[in-house]
């Protein structure tokens, strides 16, 4: 059998198991979506969100790219934040990075691979940030390790960057932000940044905004 057709047939047999637990699974979101999280996750196979997260459908609103970036010229991933924040009002965005990321393992090389380097510029940026500390690691992968690590973290400031957050934040407290990284060795997930709503900022980031008294005025 061609292996795509193994897919088909294998969401027949999902129908079927979600339906023999639950009549209404399928009707019960076929016309709204409440979820309470946006996920950032990498494109790797391995890191299938709602899997690891043993999430249903309607739970996670989900974008994925090459390494979980926020760039913040990036008018996919923007499209996507503004509709999770201002109209899904999801209360946490989580930017999930996993060790053995082949996306930062290559940012960390000098080789070209085409396209994609100007993607993984972004990477390298996050490498120049914390070269010191990086540089302390001798065992190439422990650095990988760490690379991931930091760029969750800078994922998350990136977001926090973003008029659309920052209006949020000043408007409704939500939503909290938070760097998670996957351990593809062992299936665990664990945070290593986290900001609440209001988290100052570098001033130069921050936006002012015509509908929110200004603090102290
Ligand atoms: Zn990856």
């Amino acid at each position: 059998m061609d292996a795509y057709k193994k897919l088909l047939l294998s969401n027949k047999a999902w129908v079927a198991e979600k339906l023999a637990i639950r009549a209404d699974f399928f009707e019960r979101t076929a016309t709204t979506q409440t979820p309470a999280f946006l996920w950032i996750g990498c494109s790797d196979s391995r890191v299938p969100a709602e899997s690891v997260t043993s999430t249903e459908p309607g739970e996670l609103f989900v974008h994925r790219n090459i390494a979980n970036l926020v760039v913040h010229t990036d008018l996919n991933m923007l499209s996507v934040l503004q509709y999770a924040v201002e109209v899904l009002e999801v209360k946490h965005i989580i930017v999930c990075g996993h060790y053995g990321c082949g996306g930062v393992r290559n940012a960390m090389t000098n080789r070209s691979f085409g396209l994609i380097d100007k993607w993984l510029r972004h990477i390298k940026d996050v490498y120049r940030a914390h070269r010191r500390d990086l540089e302390t690691l001798a065992d190439v992968d422990k650095r990988l390790d760490r690379l991931v690590e930091f760029n969750v973290a800078e994922q998350v400031q990136n977001l926090a960057e973003t008029s659309f957050v920052q209006h949020a934040w000043a408007l409704h407290n939500r939503p909290s932000l938070h760097g998670w990284v996957y351990d593809i060795r062992t299936g665990f997930l664990k945070e290593h940044a986290h900001m609440k709503p209001g988290t100052p900022l570098e001033d130069i980031y921050r936006f002012d905004f015509d509908d929110v008294p200004r603090s102290g005025s």
